[in-house]
């Protein structure tokens, strides 16, 4: 068990996420028309049932279903039995049909939970619902354009219990099942393109007491946002209760730019969306046979995946950071075919160097000319003592551009010298011309031999390796 951890004010925080996924199908929720709107002119991934025009109705869509089921499993969820779609009703203007289609008593999966950083989170339930289409206000003109394009494609809503209890954790908690949507290839779980959407809803209490007001945050689309809007309603509420006042049960929205929350509309009940189930779409019944078949066919999840790195050898930061991406884990599998030497080694490698080298040139791992091969390529030459490992970050750079790691070294001559006579001819004739230096190392000072070290290596074309140097000098010298 955590201890309760409390901010300046003395409070508890308590927060309870509200996650949307875009779904990765092909076409939309309830309807055959394409999910792929990008790029595409406005309005035109629509149809009639899009358009909410009359007598069109909804199928469901198989697929949708399918990668909600698997979502749930990997939140440890229930998922078996009965499943409905209800009305959620509501005007906007870009939801033509003035009802959102989604779930309400019959989620499809519920009563999950995900550990966070040692922290149980336990996930309320996830459900399918559509999401609504776009009003645009292009600048200069006091005009609404509607786009219809996103009208209906399939989201997944998750909800969490109120079990998280700051900041740091919520953006963890965001981070993980990012990476499971990914994995699963459930959703792109881009907040970037609007495929991850977040509702954050916080409050604060005195420890032991019961769960205070909250104010939900609407609509962030990025996890510094989520983690921003966070620390600012903590500070705002705690100076509100601490001077005696009450925190209002609001919607606020965030204003990135001026970095703080701003009122949109006091809390609406959820009588007031007069839910009824859709008579247009039958019931799902989820059987168990169709639930061990989708989770036969479920890939490894970034938990999996990390307990297999760390019994691998992988230090556990370096495990998790892999782990956490297809890409990255996907290289490093096939990388560690291989390569013969430690894990740990790759690891260092990818997370390290190759890392820093693609963020300095903005490119990534699956776009990059590296394949796993190269890189187990040129570290087998280093395990094999072919080349240092000075020599091998010095050739990384045109490995990430495709390069052979054996060629480029036998091209030129970079082949270290392991000769133990070619070795030792060479620190003879640096003793030899450094008398001053061997005397002052004799008396005791140690950190001379260093320069020695580089003369040798220099007589030696800078490709001697530097282990057999050391041994040789530190043998010469008597020390
Ligand atoms: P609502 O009916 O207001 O939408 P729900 O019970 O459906 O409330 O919960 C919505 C989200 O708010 C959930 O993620 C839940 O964990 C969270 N939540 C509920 N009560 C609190 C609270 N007092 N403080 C912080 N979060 C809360
Ligand atoms: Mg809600």
């Amino acid at each position: 068990m955590l201890g309760v951890m409390l901010n300046a004010g003395g409070f508890e925080v308590v927060v309870g996420l509200e996650v949307h996924l875009q779904l990765n199908t092909r076409s939309k929720l309830f309807t055959g028309v394409s999910a792929d709107y990008f790029g595409l002119p406005p309005n035109s991934s629509t149809d009639p049932f899009t358009l909410g025009l009359p007598g069109t109705l909804p199928v469901v869509n198989a697929r949708a279903v399918e990668l909600a089921v698997q979502f749930g499993l990997a939140l440890h969820c229930d998922v078996l039995g009965f499943t409905q779609f209800h009305r959620k009703n509501y005007f906007y203007p870009d939801s033509p049909r003035n009802y959102q289609i989604s779930q309400y008593d019959r989620p499809i999966a519920r009563n999950g939970y995900l550990d966070v950083n040692g922290a149980r989170v336990r996930i309320k339930r996830a459900h399918l619902e559509d999401d609504a289409g776009k009003s645009l206000h292009p600048e200069g003109s006091d005009e609404t354009l509607v786009d219809l394009n996103r009208a209906g494609t399939p989201l997944i809503e998750m909800v969490t219990e109120p079990d998280i209890r700051g900041p740091e954790q919520a953006r963890a908690f965001l981070v993980q099942v990012q990476a499971i949507a990914q994995a699963l290839g459930v959703s792109d779980a881009t907040p970037e393109e609007g495929k991850m959407r977040c509702d954050v809803n916080v409050s604060l209490r005195r420890p032991g007491e019961a769960l205070g007001a909250k104010v939900e945050v609407k609509n962030l689309n990025s996890f510094r946002s989520v983690q921003r809007s966070l620390e600012y309603e903590i500070t705002r509420q705690s100076g509100l209760l601490s001077s005696g006042g009450r925190v209002a049960q609001d919607t606020v929205g965030w204003d990135e730019g001026a970095g703080r929350t701003y009122l949109m509309r006091a809390k609406e009940g959820e009588s007031d969306y007069r839910y009824f189930p859709d008579p247009d779409l039958p019931p799902l019944d989820i059987t168990p046979e169709w639930v061990a078949r989708l989770r036969a066919a479920m890939p490894r999840l970034p938990e999996e995946k990390k307990r297999d790195y760390a019994a691998a050898g992988v230090r556990e930061s370096d495990a998790e950071l892999i782990a956490g991406s297809r890409e990255a884990s996907q290289f490093f599998e096939a990388a560690r075919a291989s390569y013969s030497g430690p894990a740990q080694d790759l690891a260092n490698w990818l997370n390290g160097d190759v890392t820093g080298l693609l963020n300095a040139r903005g490119e990534k791992l699956g776009s990059s000319r590296l394949s796993p091969t190269l890189l187990a390529g040129l570290l087998n030459l280093v395990l094999d003592g072919v080349i240092s490992g000075k020599t091998a970050k010095e050739l990384l750079p045109e490995v990430l551009d495709g390069l052979d790691p054996s060629v480029l070294v036998s091209k030129r001559g970079l082949r270290q010298v392991t000769d133990a006579a070619a070795v030792e001819a060479a620190v003879e004739a640096v003793l030899q011309a450094n008398p001053e230096v061997v005397e002052r190392i004799r008396a005791g000072n140690s950190k001379a031999v260093n320069s020695l070290f580089g003369q040798v290596m220099k007589a030696c074309g800078g490709v001697a390796k530097p282990e057999l140097v050391r041994d040789v000098l530190k043998a010469k010298l008597g020390l």
